[in-house]
């Protein structure tokens, strides 16, 4: 791994002092020599010359520059790295006092680690990396990963463009300890799940939905409820656990509502899971039709809007969705509405309800509105995607 030296335009000096972790490509006005991927990349002051972040060189990224530190120089070496993991650490603490032992460790640019995630479920990392500027640092990183959060063994995770490359690590890699099975068992506010490492989705299991799940399953007492794009059945499980009488789990994934079924399983709770395997717009429509009504309703979906392109259509499929829940609710229903695309504001995506509710006629009252839980820190607004509405039905 080399230096570099590195100079940018005046605008982009201003904007990655400010806080921001992305230099692009075409703001950098001079480097010292050709970088290679993984190279330290020091940045100085145009008037000063004096350092004022460090970063590392991406030449596969239009992120060219991706941010580790800020402020005057340091040694980049594995204690640098080990006191961001300590601190990220501190921040995720009070979560872990609790009946949890599932987190995400290492939110990426959140915690100075661009385009790196490490979940922690139980005694396994889950370790999912999007850029190759970490492939070299990685050997020295990995140990301080476990000793901080005492996992056992470390999984590895590529991002799709990483796994179409040439990587000097593969998907699925145990780099770390022994896997006996990619199924993994841990606890969220004492529910137990059970989730496989290697064929799931993302790491595994979308921590970031933590407090919602643990909302739904507080307000579930006697009730039935409606999980839309259940995956492993997060919510449906908080849900029955918290006392539902009937959870419907939605999705189009078989394997998803399978392990949806075990995750029931797995608890403790008088209620019954019916799972329905197909596509959710169409599934919806049909409840409908039939006439059923729940009285609590949870619709995640995917990200929509992976592209900027697709926001236009990513609105009208919130706006659909909106719909689809208003038909399957009565007087008093909660319905939950979620979104995880960042190209998707919060204003955006409460505009598409409200003109969808009043074309409708339907009158609401929101009772929350929830951003991320606190082991997904938000430093920059790119990194904030998730928003969760809570409508009630008058
Ligand atoms: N609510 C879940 C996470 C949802 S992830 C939790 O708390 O864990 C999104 C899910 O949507 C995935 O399981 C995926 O299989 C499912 N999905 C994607 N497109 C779908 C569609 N058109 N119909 C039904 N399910 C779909």
């Amino acid at each position: 791994m080399g230096n570099l030296a590195v100079k940018l335009t005046p605008k982009a000096e201003k904007i990655i002092k400010k806080g921001h972790p992305w230099v692009f490509s075409d703001s950098i006005v001079k480097l010292n020599k050709k970088g290679k991927t993984g190279d330290i990349a020091i940045l100085f002051s145009r008037q000063t010359n004096q350092v004022y972040a460090i970063g590392l060189y991406d030449p596969e990224s239009a992120v060219r520059i991706k941010i580790i530190h800020r402020g005057s120089g340091v040694p980049i070496d594995a204690f640098f790295f080990k006191r961001k993991m300590e601190q990220a650490y501190a921040i995720r603490n009070p979560l872990l006092q609790g009946n949890t032992n599932a987190y995400r460790f290492i939110y990426g640019e959140n915690d100075d680690f661009p385009g790196m995630i490490l979940d922690v479920y139980n005694v396994i990392g889950v370790l999912k990396i999007y850029s190759a500027i970490w492939f070299s640092h990685l050997p020295s990183l990995i140990p301080y990963m476990a000793e901080i959060s005492q996992v056992k063994a470390i999984v590895l995770r590529l991002s799709r463009k990483l796994q179409e490359g040439k990587t000097p690590y593969r998907e699925g890699d145990v780099i770390l300890g022994k896997l006996k099975s990619p199924e993994v068992i841990f606890k969220e506010y004492g529910v137990h799940f059970k989730i496989d490492v290697i064929q799931g989705h993302k790491t595994g299991f979308f921590l970031d939905h933590r407090d919602n799940r643990r909302r739904i399953g507080a307000m579930a007492e006697g009730k039935t409820v409606l999980d839309v794009f259940s995956y492993a059945g997060g919510f449906s499980i908080h849900a029955l656990v918290g006392g539902a009488r009937e959870v419907t789990a939605v999705d189009s994934s078989v394997q998803a509502l399978k392990l949806a079924e075990e995750n029931a399983a797995l608890n403790l709770h008088q209620g019954k899971l019916h799972t329905l395997a197909g596509d959710a717009f169409e599934l919806l429509e049909k409840l409908a039709e039939e006439g059923q009504k729940f009285d609590v309703i949870v619709i995640d979906p995917p990200s929509f809007a992976k592209r900027k392109k697709e926001k236009e259509i990513a609105k009208k499929k919130y706006a659909e969705l909106a719909r689809l829940g208003v038909q399957l609710a009565h007087r008093g229903t909660v319905l939950l509405l979620a979104s995880c695309s960042s190209r998707i504001s919060k204003a955006e995506f409460l505009a598409a309800h409200r003109r969808e509710f009043s074309a409708l006629g339907v009158k609401y009252r929101i009772e929350a509105i929830t951003g991320h839980d606190l082991d997904h820190p938000i430093t920059f607004d790119e990194g904030s995607y998730l928003k969760s509405v809570y409508y009630r039905i008058l």
